[in-house]
């Protein structure tokens, strides 16, 4: 089966095409055949497109919208000259599977879309209201361009934490709150921790009721997640994915009554704060330079420029705090597993997060975890540490595409 898989961002689009069907998940060999990514749709829109195996295409051209970037999208993958192989016409891709990254406590696994579940995922926009709309506008885009009949699935980022318990997941807040608009945590980036697990669960050898772990998603976004016996048990980002770990541009964790101040103060109105907490706090905030932790790292070492050593410790010091909370409410863990941008590449803030947690069983081997970058999968602690850190590079379009294939089949998905 080809599958398209398609992840829309408020002014992005970014796609796949894979080839799976059940047999080739079985033996893991389902593969990425083209990719693409559009950023700054809406104006002069930059176009990053490449099929397997050859050289990027890169070129600037604007596009009015994410139809106009799918259709665009579209043509280069059905054009002669493009060659992918198996991919001649549009009949040649059977499935969508879109990102979704609200699902609210509906949807607890992936669905094939329809009308009523197209509503229900607009009806989560109050929960997600910059991410669900970006979502939605590459759904209705995908029903116009490839037509009615194709097969389209949502998967969720939320999904694989519906396992979280009441006792963790409500805020305590007056529980009417709860009962009548939903407030509780969700959690997000759900099929990272999700590959992640999966795939430690390969590396490891084990079943998935053998599998306790923390998983750290360290990138431009951030979130732990303490998995026990295969399962979600809590995740650091909350309602929405502002709560939890510092982050590029996101505070995490904060005293609310800090919002109430902001606006006393600032005179500043609520969006104006939100977007302060969203884009401008985090790494940015502190360091007053970037959001990018490759950054940040140069200017400490180059510049000795004390906010961004602030910045990266501070971002350091919130993962580690995680990592003790988890570790107590699982009753222990057997392995940290880092993963995205910084995760799977920084040996410097894996080492900053590990340092002196030998109380806790923690023992980074510092050769190993300088070879560690790169797209490389690897345990990179020492023979004797209690508890196993690996970098394991994240997937997330490989569980979009077999979701997508085992809902279209029709198959239970084993993995959720
Ligand atoms: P992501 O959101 O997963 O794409 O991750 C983006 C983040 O990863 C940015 O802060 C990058 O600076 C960071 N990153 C990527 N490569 C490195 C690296 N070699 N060292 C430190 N941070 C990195």
């Amino acid at each position: 089966m080809n599958i398209f898989v398609l992840n829309c961002g408020s002014s992005s689009l970014k796609f796949q095409i894979m080839q799976t069907d059940l047999e080739m998940i079985e033996k893991d060999q389902d593969k990425t055949i083209a990719k693409g990514l559009i950023e700054r749709v809406g104006s002069q829109s930059l176009i990053n497109f490449q099929v397997d195996g050859r050289s990027p295409i890169k070129l600037a051209t604007p596009l009015r919208d994410h139809r106009a970037a799918l259709l665009y999208a579209i043509n280069w993958i059905t054009n002669p000259e493009t060659q992918i192989p198996g991919i001649e016409s549009l009949q040649d891709v059977h499935a969508i599977g879109h990102r979704v990254v609200h699902g609210g406590e509906r949807f607890k696994r992936s669905i094939r879309i329809d009308a009523a579940v197209i509503s229900e995922i607009e009806d989560c926009i109050d929960l997600a209201p910059l991410h669900n709309p970006a979502n939605l506008k590459g759904i209705y885009a995908a029903r116009d361009v490839f037509g009615q009949t194709i097969p389209q699935v949502a998967i969720f980022d939320t999904s694989f934490h519906s396992t979280m318990d009441e006792v963790t997941y409500l805020y305590a807040l007056p529980y009417q709150y709860y009962r009548r608009y939903k407030i509780r945590k969700y959690g997000f980036h759900g099929t990272s921790h999700r590959y992640v697990a999966y795939k430690y669960r390969k590396l490891a050898g084990i079943k998935k009721e053998e599998c306790n772990i923390i998983t750290l998603h360290l990138g431009n976004g951030a979130s732990a997640c303490a998995i026990k016996a295969g399962k979600s048990i809590d995740t650091s980002m909350g309602m929405t994915p502002i709560e939890g770990l510092m982050m590029g541009t996101r505070t995490g964790d904060l005293d609310p009554a800090v919002i109430e101040l902001l606006a006393y103060k600032e005179g500043a109105t609520l969006d104006e704060i939100f977007a302060i907490l969203n884009k401008r706090s985090g790494l940015l905030g502190i360091s007053g330079l970037t959001n990018d932790m490759r950054d940040l790292i140069e200017e400490e070492q180059e510049h000795s420029d004390r906010r961004a050593t602030l910045a990266i410790n501070m971002f350091c010091g919130r993962v580690r705090k995680y990592i003790g909370a988890y570790t107590a409410a699982m009753n222990g863990v057997d392995a940290l597993c880092f993963t995205a941008g910084i995760g799977e590449n920084s040996a410097e803030i894996r080492r900053r997060i590990c340092n002196n947690m030998n109380w806790l069983g923690v023992e980074l081997d510092d050769e190993l975890n300088q070879q560690a970058f790169g797209g490389r999968e690897m345990m990179i602690s020492t023979p004797n540490s209690k508890v196993k850190i690996y970098v394991i590079p994240t997937n997330e379009e490989l569980i979009l595409a077999r979701d997508t294939c085992r809902v279209v089949l029709n198959v239970q998905n084993p993995a959720n």
